[in-house]
């Protein structure tokens, strides 16, 4: 064999399992055919966040009136946002390529794709391995309505020479959500549009609830139960005709539909590596195919869809192979930040999910966050413990609100160690601090079901 480890995908997953290997003393081999790092260093977290930043800073310097500075907001300059995130996103994805020449791997940009078990096709060169792993991460979905052809998604965003004026966004998952807090912190016009009852299906439903409430104060048009049926190029821009019989003029239209799998031109069959009937590759809890020595780890196996996750399983299956620890990754409290503004950080079960497993009690705050009191932005915080009502340990912690990702981190931490209610009760607050509010919270909310029952 060339390699003991052939990497295919050099996104979080691949770069972490190829790096570590490395480090253990594989002879390794990474593929990468479009950029280091892959979606998550360069059209996704990292200049997402970048761009979620640049969005808060608007409404920060007018708050920043409330507190006696003298600032005049004259404008955003997009073209020299979009140039300084691009240097750093050029900056970061650099460092992943690097991070896997250091560790001594051998690095191909190019296709790669699965020729026989245990060989791959890559720069017209033959190569085999004794282990295979597939981490080609996945794509954002287009839609098919008639004009379709016209709808960005959500890689484009970070291609975009300026700013549009009026955007339609279609979808209610992360990536929509997120992208109406940026391009309405940047001033556009924003029309998000969602298929359902309300957008973040899966999610707790306050939260939801309560995100939907500030990003209507905010000013962004947000309609349920509305969806595109066509999209029509007209002199300027386009215009997104709906579901419920609107039309919305657009200078640019998201579809942020949902991402699949990057399948493609893998060479699977000729390996005899099975996907799923939604077209992700089959795989156990430790990420290995329907071929014992091919795995396959992070979105391409569309499970639980976040970068942290993949570069987890991609430590981890390094570990199992070649350094003596086998182990697997938890998919339980999964802590995630969608970064909306105000943004959500959540980890565990939504009251929704705790409740279908047993009686629940839920904790639940509201409030003007102190920051808000003098800036004189109408803004709430709200923070919801879901706490299981026989054992009194807390199944899920769930906030909207400023620094919710950052705060969320720590209580996962509590979550994973099987904290109680009690255990929150005896730690003692950061104060002045919105954080806080997870260990005071001492008001139950009023049981519809037992109130019944009394
Ligand atoms: P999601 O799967 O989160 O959401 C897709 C949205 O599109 C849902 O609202 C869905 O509605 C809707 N939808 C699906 N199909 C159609 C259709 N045919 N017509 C109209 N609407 C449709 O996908 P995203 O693209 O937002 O994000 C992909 C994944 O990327 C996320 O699941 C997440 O794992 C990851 N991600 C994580 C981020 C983070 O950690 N902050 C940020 C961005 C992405 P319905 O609910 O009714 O099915």
């Amino acid at each position: 064999m060339d390699f003991d480890l052939f990497v295919i995908g050099g996104g979080s997953a691949g770069v972490r399992c190829g790096r570590i290997s490395a480090g253990h003393g594989a002879r390794v081999a990474v593929a990468e055919s479009r950029f280091w790092g892959g979606t998550c260093v360069n059209v996704g977290c990292v200049p997402k966040k970048l761009m979620v930043q640049a969005a808060e800073y608007g409404a920060l310097a007018e708050d920043a009136r409330g507190f006696g500075w003298d600032i005049a907001v004259r404008g955003h300059d997009w073209a020299a946002l979009a140039e300084r995130r691009n240097a750093e996103i050029a900056r970061l994805a650099g460092i992943y390529r690097k991070l896997l020449e250091g560790a001594g791997a051998t690095v191909f940009e190019a296709h790669a794709r699965l020729v026989s078990p245990h060989t791959v096709e890559v720069d017209g060169k033959r190569v085999t391995a004794k282990h295979i792993v597939i981490a080609t991460g996945g794509a954002p979905v287009r839609p098919t309505f008639p004009g379709a052809e016209h709808c960005l998604v959500s890689d484009d965003l970070f291609t975009l020479k300026r700013r549009p004026e009026r955007v339609v966004l279609l979808g209610g998952g992360y990536i929509a959500c997120e992208f109406a807090g940026i391009l309405h912190g940047l001033g556009a016009k924003v029309h998000q549009l969602y298929r359902g009852r309300l957008f973040l299906r899966g999610f707790d439903e306050d939260i939801r609830e309560a995100l939907a409430e500030e990003m209507r104060a905010a000013g962004i048009d947000l309609r349920f139960d509305s969806d595109a049926v066509r999209v029509e190029k007209v002199r300027r821009g386009f215009i997104v005709h709906t579901t419920d019989r609107r039309m919305l003029e657009a200078d640019a239209v998201f579809a942020a539909v949902g991402r699949k799998p990057n399948v493609a031109g893998l060479g699977l069959e000729a390996a005899g590596v099975a996907i799923t009937e939604g077209g992700a590759i089959a795989v156990d809890e430790a990420g290995r195919t329907s071929v014992p020595h091919i795995h396959a780890l992070g979105d391409v196996t569309d499970r639980l869809n976040l970068t942290p996750v993949a570069t987890a399983q991609g430590h981890a299956l390094a570990d199992t192979l070649f350094g003596a620890k086998p182990r697997t990754v938890s998919l339980e409290n999964v802590p995630t930040g969608i970064f909306t503004i105000p943004p959500i950080g959540t980890v565990g079960l939504s009251e929704e999910a705790a409740a279908k497993r047993g009686p629940v009690d839920v904790y639940l705050a509201r409030f003007r966050p102190l920051r808000h009191t003098i800036s004189g932005r109408d803004r709430k915080t709200l923070m919801k413990l879901v706490v299981d009502r026989e054992t009194q340990r807390v199944l899920g912690a769930h906030m909207l609100g400023e620094d919710a990702p950052e705060i969320i981190q720590g209580i996962a931490i509590a979550l994973v160690m099987g904290a109680t209610k009690q255990d929150f009760d005896r730690t003692i607050g950061v104060h002045p601090s919105a954080a806080e509010e997870f260990v005071t919270m001492r008001q139950k909310r009023p049981d519809p079901l037992a109130e019944a029952a009394e």
